[in-house]
């Protein structure tokens, strides 16, 4: 008998065709376009058909239909892309698109894709330009370096290096330097596709400069310098400072280079963080060419950045691999726009990722006491605890910032988190111990309503 109520229910279903001469159909023709609203309208039939057959009594009016097929079409339009709120407490978090940008780069971006812009077009002498000067001199101001490069990535910059300087030559670097950076980010194999040979020195915990100086023959074309940024080597270890690699490179008449990483352009040791060489310190101990991120410790958009003598960095912006990795308007208009915050002193205000970590602590312990009082208030049971925070993003291995932790107390906090990555604006935060914790120093301030909003509405639907 409940077959034959499947089976009528079935013969109910209208067509694709009948659906789309309702009149309802129409504003969803409008808004969506005929050839998705059909494609909606197919899957929303499909749906209720299986649904039929798996014996659920569902009367398939059209206006039923129609509301599936609108629902569809908005999840399968939301981007995926979408904004998430990071309370992880992990402030470069490459997983959440390291950097959020400053005010200044965000208009500036905005600009930039808004109208045509002088991308390569001298406006005064009324003829061709360069792409390259734009963040470039800016660079050079801040960096005192000689000349500059911007490029899509770090991988990109250091590839791009290695190809125009060492191919079909050898390269020396520390065995402790042979490092895998997050995503598969690995400087051997980087070194294998520019054609460069690796020469290994030293062993992982030490290598002296005399090793360096063993290897070096008429086949080398540098010695390259790898930044720990990721992890680091405790205990009895030895690396030449980059200064007396300099040295040596510079008696041989060989270049160093220098892949630092971050890209900080400041130093972190006043905040309370362990000292992570700046680009500035790499280039005044006499490296030739540093490579680093945009998107990092500089804070801006992403990009690969090359700064050192302006011989070689003329040499990588004429290699044909350099035009396959150039970075686009939006990043070079980004990445000038953060830069002026360095060069007008502004950085540490304007610029996120050292707000947060210029952060005061009692700013911070304010924040977490205001939000699980109004958790409280709201009947979520919320403390506030002792954490750490960390500056992530493949920099400052092994040190971290004292933070204070909004805690929230949950039977389940998997599903408590689980819940919340599932909301409109999804929130990203941390369990241990079988507790839900909420660090404020990575939480942007127009984020917060939407967080204890959040918070409420999943810790009180469990399930
Ligand atoms: C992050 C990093 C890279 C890779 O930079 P991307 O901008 O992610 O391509 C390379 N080298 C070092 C030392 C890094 O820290």
């Amino acid at each position: 008998m409940a077959k034959n109520t499947h089976q009528q229910l079935l013969r109910e279903l209208p067509s694709v065709d009948q659906l789309l001469q309702t009149p309802m159909v129409t504003d969803m023709v409008a808004n969506y376009g005929r050839e998705l609203t059909t494609t909606a309208l197919r899957q929303s039939l499909e749906t209720t058909r299986t649904a039929i057959l798996q014996g659920h009594s569902i009367t398939p009016t059209p206006d039923l239909l129609l509301k599936a097929a609108v629902h569809w079409l908005e999840a399968f339009l939301t981007p995926t892309l979408q904004p998430v709120i990071n309370a992880t407490g992990v402030i470069i978090h490459t997983n959440l698109g390291r950097a959020p940008l400053s005010q200044a780069a965000r208009q500036a971006i905005e600009a930039a894709a808004r109208s045509y812009s002088a991308l390569e077009y001298d406006v005064t002498a009324g003829e061709r330009g360069s792409r390259s000067v734009h963040a470039a001199q800016l660079l050079q101001h801040i960096t005192g370096a000689e000349a500059a490069l911007v490029v899509n990535n770090n991988a990109a910059a250091v590839l791009l290096m290695l190809t125009t300087l060492c191919r079909g030559r050898e390269v020396i670097i520390s065995r402790g330097q042979l490092v895998e950076i997050g995503g598969g980010f690995r400087i051997p194999d980087v070194m294998a596709q520019s054609g460069a040979k690796l020469v290994e020195v030293g062993t992982t915990n030490r290598t002296h400069v005399h090793d360096y100086q063993r290897a070096i023959n008429e086949r080398t074309a540098a010695i390259l310098v790898v930044h720990h940024s990721n992890y680091k080597i405790v205990g009895f270890t030895s690396e030449p400072s980059l200064a007396d690699l300099a040295t040596l490179a510079h008696t041989y008449d060989l270049p160093l280079l220098y892949d630092q990483g971050s890209g900080a352009l400041l130093d972190v040791a006043p905040f309370g963080l362990e000292a992570e060489p700046t680009v500035l310190a790499g280039l005044q101990a006499g490296a030739d060419m540093v490579a680093f991120s945009g998107d990092k410790l500089l804070g801006g958009p992403q990009a690969g950045i090359l700064v050192g003598r302006a011989d070689l960095v003329a040499q990588c912006r004429q290699q044909p691999l350099a035009r396959a990795i150039r970075a686009d308007k939006l990043c070079l208009a980004g990445l000038a726009a953060t830069l002026t915050h360095y060069l007008t002193g502004q950085a540490l205000v304007a610029i996120p990722v050292w707000r947060m970590i210029a952060r005061p602590m009692g700013e911070i312990e304010a924040d977490a006491q205001r939000w699980a009082s109004e958790l409280r208030q709201q009947g979520v049971l919320a403390t506030t605890g002792d954490g750490r925070s960390t500056v992530g993003g493949g920099s400052l291995p092994g040190t971290d910032l004292p933070t204070k932790l909004v805690v929230i107390e949950q039977t389940d906090a998997a599903g408590l988190a689980a819940r919340l990555r599932g909301g409109k604006v999804p929130v990203i935060g941390r369990i241990q111990d079988g507790r839900y914790l909420v660090d404020p120093r990575t939480v942007l301030p127009e984020q917060v309503d939407n967080l204890i909003h959040s918070l409420v509405n999943c810790s009180h639907h469990q399930g």
